[in-house]
C-alpha cells in the first residue's frame, strides 16, 4: 500500500498581525538559493553545489516538513501541508506554510508604509501546492508552502517550459528582466529586504515568483525588554 499524505480541507486561517511588530531586514540565504546548486566550472565547484543542495533539502525538510521524495523521512515527521494556513496578501486570499505568514505580513507592511502599495494592484496569488512540478530532481519551494506567485498572467516566466514563454513581454526587446514583468522594481526589492529571493534573477527568469530564503525565527525583533526603573 502506498502512503498518501491526506489534503487537509480544514485549513486554518492565520491571523497574524505585524501592525505594531518591528520587521527586521534580512537576506535570503545563499545556500537557498538555486542558482549556487548549478555552479560551472571545477569539479570541486559542481561538487559543492550539489553539496549546498542537499544542505537546503535538509534545512528545508527541518523547517516546513518532509515531503516524499527529497531528503528524509526522519529529518521531519511532518508534512509541509500539515502547517498550512489561510493568509492574505493585499486582501487576496491564499494558502502557505504557517511560518512565512509573518514574512510576508512585512513585505505588505513595509510596501504600504513606503506607499508602494500605490504602484502595483494585486490581482492573485497562489501558494501552496501539494505536487512538484520541477522537473530533474528539484522540488519546488511551492511544495514546502514557502513560495507565493503573483498574477501570472502579467509577471512572465520566460525561461520556463510549455507555453510560459509565447507571453508577449517574452517576445519583445528587453533590456533587464524588468521588461518582461508588470511588477515594479520597487516591490522586488521590498521582498528581498525581508528574506524573499526573486526567481526573475534566476535563468528561468520566473518574474511572478517570491520565495522565502530567509530565517523565518529572525522576521520580527523580539519586544525589547521594558526596563523598570530600580530602587
Ligand atoms: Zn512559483
Amino acid at each position: 500500500m502506498q502512503h498518501h499524505t491526506p489534503v487537509r480541507v480544514d485549513t486554518p486561517e492565520d491571523a497574524t498581525d505585524v501592525t505594531n511588530a518591528t520587521c527586521k531586514k534580512q537576506p535570503p540565504q545563499p545556500f537557498l538559493i538555486r542558482i549556487n546548486w548549478f555552479k560551472r566550472g571545477s569539479v570541486d565547484e559542481i561538487k559543492e553545489g550539489r553539496e549546498l543542495f542537499q544542505k537546503s533539502l535538509k534545512y528545508r525538510t527541518e523547517q516546513y516538513g518532509y515531503y516524499r521524495g527529497f531528503g528524509k523521512a526522519e529529518w521531519n515527521s511532518t508534512s509541509p501541508g500539515q502547517h498550512a494556513v489561510k493568509t492574505t496578501f493585499f486582501d487576496r486570499p491564499l494558502v502557505v506554510h504557517k511560518k512565512i505568514v509573518p514574512a510576508l505580513k512585512c513585505v505588505e507592511k513595509t510596501l504600504r508604509e513606503k506607499g508602494f502599495d500605490k504602484l502595483y494592484r494585486v490581482g492573485g496569488v497562489g501558494g501552496i501546492r501539494y505536487h512538484n512540478t520541477y522537473h530533474g530532481g528539484e522540488v519546488s519551494n511551492h511544495v514546502y508552502g514557502i513560495a507565493m506567485d503573483i498574477d501570472s498572467d502579467r509577471n512572465t516566466c520566460c525561461g520556463c517550459v510549455g507555453d510560459w514563454n509565447k507571453h508577449p513581454l517574452c517576445r519583445k526587446k528587453a533590456k533587464t528582466v524588468y521588461d518582461r514583468t508588470a511588477l515594479p522594481r520597487e516591490w522586488v526589492e521590498t521582498f528581498e529586504e525581508h528574506g524573499f529571493y526573486w526567481l526573475g534573477h534566476d535563468p528561468m527568469q520566473d518574474t511572478m515568483h517570491f520565495e522565502f530564503l530567509g530565517d523565518p525565527d529572525k522576521v520580527i525583533a523580539p519586544k525589547a525588554n521594558v526596563s523598570v526603573a530600580g530602587p
